[in-house]
């Protein structure tokens, strides 16, 4: 029994959610004690608790502490098995996150699967549903893992009401690791404002706004299409294609927060980005150990990633990978950001 405790690090959601992945992935049972201490609100919220609970269908898990704002949970997995799935968190919570808890062991599994998944996809503190479509899964293909997304309708808090589906196809033992140090060549960026029920204006005044700030014509400021029955919500997206990977970076408006704030803070973001040469922004960087580290264990050898930033989620995601996968993340810094380096052990 690997026993972690919650509340190490960045002390929130990820622990539980990379210790489901990899404990399905690995046969290996953990016990987790304070769960999410770092958290104002400690414990299971619904969107980890959804994700705990697919976690136990889709591999016929024992699990004790399953329960909203339990901090405890105790979970031993049998065999994963692929097929149809469908999982709804029932808020706004983000259904991303769902994805990401299931992907790796379904990628293990001997067979397709299909996920049918509702909840948020476009939450703050999440991957938006486009950062997973543009950014994560092509890395995952060039590691061997055939992935497809589909979005079917927006969901934003508080509403939620958003529907993704994911077709995962086995890569089992196949998977090849690689190094991504640089990213290539630049390839035209662009910017959408997804605004559903919300009056365009909005949605133009931000788009205004980032091309004005980063020198972008009206090709590259995209109008996005409303579909019916999404609930409100502003999401403002600037994707940066390079040679060798893509960068989603997104800002969200809410109430009080002027348009222009929002487009600023994008702006921000894509600015900090170019400010350095290493391959992986800040989020991109903690998710990408995951699928990585587990390459790595199947080959042996090393890959290496430079990253703008390396923050407690990275970090501390690296700490929980080490205690499931024979695997060792080394950190060196260097002028603009740092090089990580995975390792079997
Ligand atoms: P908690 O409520 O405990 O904070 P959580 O379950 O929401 O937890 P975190 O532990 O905060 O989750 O992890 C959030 C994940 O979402 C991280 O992997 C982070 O990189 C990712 N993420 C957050 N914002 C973005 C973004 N704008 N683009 C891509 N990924 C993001």
């Amino acid at each position: 029994m690997i026993e972690i405790d919650g509340s190490v690090g960045e002390g929130g959601g990820q622990i539980l959610r990379t210790s489901l992945a990899l404990s399905m992935c690995t046969g290996q049972p953990f016990a987790l004690r304070r769960i999410r201490a770092g958290r104002a609100k400690p414990g299971l919220m619904r969107q980890h608790l959804t994700c705990v609970n697919a976690a136990t269908e889709v591999s016929g898990a024992e699990v004790h502490g399953a329960a909203l704002n339990s901090q405890s949970l105790h979970f031993t997995p049998g065999a994963v098995r692929a097929g149809d799935y469908a999982f709804n968190v029932g808020t706004a919570g983000s259904c991303t996150l769902v994805l990401q808890t299931l992907w790796p062991a379904l990628l293990m599994a001997d067979g397709p699967s299909r996920l049918k998944l509702g909840g948020g996809t476009h939450n703050p503190m999440a991957p938006p549903f486009h950062f997973l479509e543009r950014s994560y899964a092509p890395l995952l293909r060039k590691l061997g893992a055939e992935v497809e997304l589909r979005l079917r309708r927006l969901g934003f808090y508080p509403a939620g009401g958003g529907e993704i589906e994911a077709t995962i196809l086995p890569a089992q033992d196949r998977l090849e690791p690689f190094d991504l140090t640089d990213r290539g060549a630049d390839g035209e960026g662009y910017a959408e404002c997804f605004a559903p029920a919300l009056a365009r204006s909005i949605a133009r005044r931000e788009l205004q706004q980032v091309g004005a700030s980063l020198g972008w014509n009206a090709d590259q400021l995209r109008q996005t299409p409303a579909r019916q029955n999404e609930g409100p919500g502003n999401a403002m997206l600037v994707t940066l294609p390079y040679e060798h990977l893509t960068e989603v970076f997104t800002a969200f408006g809410e109430k009080g927060v002027s348009a222009e704030q929002v487009a600023q803070e994008v702006v921000r973001q894509v600015r900090e980005h170019r400010a350095s040469a290493a391959a992986l922004g800040p989020h991109l960087a903690d998710q990408w150990a995951l699928p990585l580290a587990l390459a790595v264990h199947q080959r042996g050898g090393a890959a290496t990633f430079t990253c703008t930033a390396l923050t407690p989620h990275a970090t501390t995601n690296f700490d929980v990978i080490e205690r499931f996968l024979p695997v060792r993340f080394t950190k060196t810094s260097r002028a603009d950001g740092f090089t990580v380096m995975v390792s079997a052990r």
